[in-house]
């Protein structure tokens, strides 16, 4: 499978037993379903694991428009966050596959963290 972004491939990597990802070799963005970024999103270590590549390289890359999906090939559409609406990522409306330049996962995964942390402070008593 080709990077949509630029000349490296989609090699397959996977974490855990239930994450699949295809990350680029060269770049280092990321391509996955819904489904599994709802799993990566709940493994705590699947960002430091996953998304390796270099987040500025990610960030000159996130600038490129016209992208078409390494799966099927369908022109792919911008979307943002609901939550966090600086992240832009390409998704498939075709086969729903997700594509996020390198450190966009990390940034993304970095709220949903920062949120079980406050969950856990709340939950703990003062000793
Ligand atoms: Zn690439
Ligand atoms: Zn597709």
């Amino acid at each position: 499978m080709r990077c949509p972004k630029c000349p490296g491939k989609l090699e397959e990597k996977t974490y855990g037993r239930r994450i699949t990802v295809r990350r680029c070799t060269d770049c280092g963005g990321l391509f996955c379903k819904p489904q599994v970024l709802v799993e990566m999103k709940r493994e705590w270590m699947a960002d430091a694991v996953l998304d390796s590549g270099d987040p500025r390289l990610g960030q000159a890359l996130n600038k490129l428009d016209n992208v078409d999906c390494p799966e099927c090939g369908t022109r792919m559409n911008k979307s943002t966050d609901e939550r966090q609406t600086h992240i832009w990522f390409e998704q498939c409306p075709n086969c729903e596959g997700l594509f996020f330049d390198a450190g966009e996962f990390t940034d993304l995964k970095y709220d949903t963290f920062m949120d079980r942390i406050r969950g856990l402070l709340r939950g703990r008593r003062p000793e």
